[in-house]
């Protein structure tokens, strides 16, 4: 290993370093890496550029994980990567990228981003987020515009070096999430740093810096800022990618959840052991037990789940109001989505798919003649009977009601007739309705 020094402005000072890491120390091996991004990086050096892996894959790696994605960084341009390859398309909203099509697999490829401050191509708003960013550099200036130091790692696999120019290496063997550069700087000009920042903790158990934990409870209202459709994105990173339970108190520590979920925040900063509580903390742990199963998740349930209790709060008013029940709570789910809509979105599919979950707790109550027989037809029959478990499970109603539906749905036809003359008169009280509850905290501005 040795390094170069030499110190460049970007705002603030960021010393940028040279180490070049040999394989006897890093020990990456090709059979580790896609074959795909290999074949992309030879034909790009073989056409006279520069050309590396870089980001989460290699990162995962070091810390050996199994990486989701390799990312190729090169000073070729768009047009130019589009050129060599047979199956490459441009796509990008704020910087331009390359889908490099190779074989089974599809690889991003990126063109060194600059940072070069005062350029037309780069503007930032009044609060310093980075509007537009359209400016291409060396590899150095690649490595200081990214995140975090343990992403900025550069792997040349032809010299099987990997490049390391803002201390990232050591950074990972000490198990360190580092900003590059200035914190709130970085924060401000994309808050989004923040959410992967704690993301990163969740998902690697690694530790944030001093400097970089610091500014975020602080600027965590930034998030306000970045569009809703982008926030439903990073959303599904935190909470749908497997680690959702660990990071879960991350984002309440440092208060990114009251700009993305604010009934969820008041709820969990009551700070009391509520049913609501255990409700969403047990549908992350689902969510994370069935990923790690090898099962599919849908992100509708994890969102029927975490809205469950504005819902309920809601639907309880109306009836109080002297609504119909189901009136009633079609319309408090109708007005929860539509005020939630508005710190994150939720596609069209899921809120559909939210608002059938909801719709199912009443359709499961009925259990007279062929009505069980119909709701078990639901196409979302699975995801209301398990949110119901989940229900159950938190302590918010009582233990009986989905046992009733394990069992019918494994009955045969007479026993199914026994089940449902056994409850026969119950109906209506199979689900008692909630006492009116304290509310945690202040009402969020809702309807
Ligand atoms: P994951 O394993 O979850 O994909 P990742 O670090 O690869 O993690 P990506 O979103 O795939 O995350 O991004 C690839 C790389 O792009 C990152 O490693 C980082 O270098 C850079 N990057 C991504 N998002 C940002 C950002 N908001 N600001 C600066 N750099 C970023
Ligand atoms: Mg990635």
């Amino acid at each position: 290993m040795f390094s170069v020094f030499r110190k460049i402005k970007q705002g603030t000072e960021i010393q940028i370093s040279r180490n070049v890491i040999s394989q006897e120390y890093h020990g990456l091996q090709h059979s580790d890496l896609s074959a795909g991004s290999l074949r992309v990086i030879e034909i790009l050096q073989k056409a006279g550029f520069q050309a590396y892996l870089v980001g989460g894959g290699i990162r995962d790696l070091l810390l050996e994980k199994h990486p989701k994605d390799f990312d190729v960084a090169t000073n070729a341009r768009p047009n130019e990567i589009q050129s060599l390859f047979r199956k490459a398309r441009i796509i990008g909203r704020r910087f331009q990228i390359v889908h490099v099509r190779m074989g089974p697999e599809i690889i991003e490829v990126t063109t060194f981003r600059g940072s070069s401050e005062n350029s037309h191509h780069r503007q930032a708003n009044e609060s310093g987020m980075l509007v537009r960013d359209n400016v291409f550099g060396s590899v150095e200036d690649d490595a200081i515009r990214r995140d975090f130091t343990m992403n900025a790692l550069y792997y040349d696999p032809t010299t099987h070096e990997v490049l390391d120019f803002v201390g990232g290496y050591d950074d990972l063997e000490d198990n360190i999430i580092r900003v590059i550069g200035d914190p709130e700087t970085r924060y401000r000009e994309d808050p989004v740093r923040m959410l992967r920042a704690v993301r990163f903790v969740g998902k690697l158990g690694m530790s944030l810096a001093d400097e970089t934990k610091e500014p975020i409870k602080r600027l965590a209202s930034l998030l306000r800022d970045v569009s809703s459709s982008r926030l439903f994105d990073e959303v599904l990173k935190l909470l749908q990618a497997g680690n959702g339970y660990n990071t879960f108190p991350h984002l309440l520590q440092f208060e990114l959840l009251r700009s993305m979920f604010p009934q969820a925040h008041t709820i969990f900063q009551a700070n009391n052991d509520s049913s609501d509580h255990r409700l969403i903390l047990k549908a992350l742990q689902n969510t994370d037990f069935r990923l790690s199963e090898g099962k599919t998740v849908t992100p509708a349930f994890l969102y029927a789940a975490m809205h469950w209790p504005q819902v309920q709060l809601r639907w309880l008013e109306l009836e109080r109001e002297g609504n119909e029940r189901s009136n009633s709570l079609a319309i408090a789910a109708s007005e929860t989505l539509e005020f939630n809509q508005q710190f994150v979105a939720i596609p069209k599919r899921f809120s559909t798919t939210i608002r059938e979950i909801w719709d199912l707790q009443i359709k499961l109550e009925k259990r007279h003649g062929r009505r069980p027989d119909s709701t078990l037809e639901h196409p979302r029959f699975r995801a209301g009977y398990d949110f119901l478990l989940l229900r159950e499970s938190a302590g918010e109603i009582p233990v009986g009601l989905g046992q009733w539906w394990t069992e019918y749905q494994i009955a045969d036809e007479t026993e199914r007739r026994e089940l449902i003359t056994s409850v026969q008169g119950e109906e209506h009280g199979a689900m008692p309705k909630r006492r009116p509850r304290k509310r945690a905290g202040p009402k969020p501005n809702v309807y």
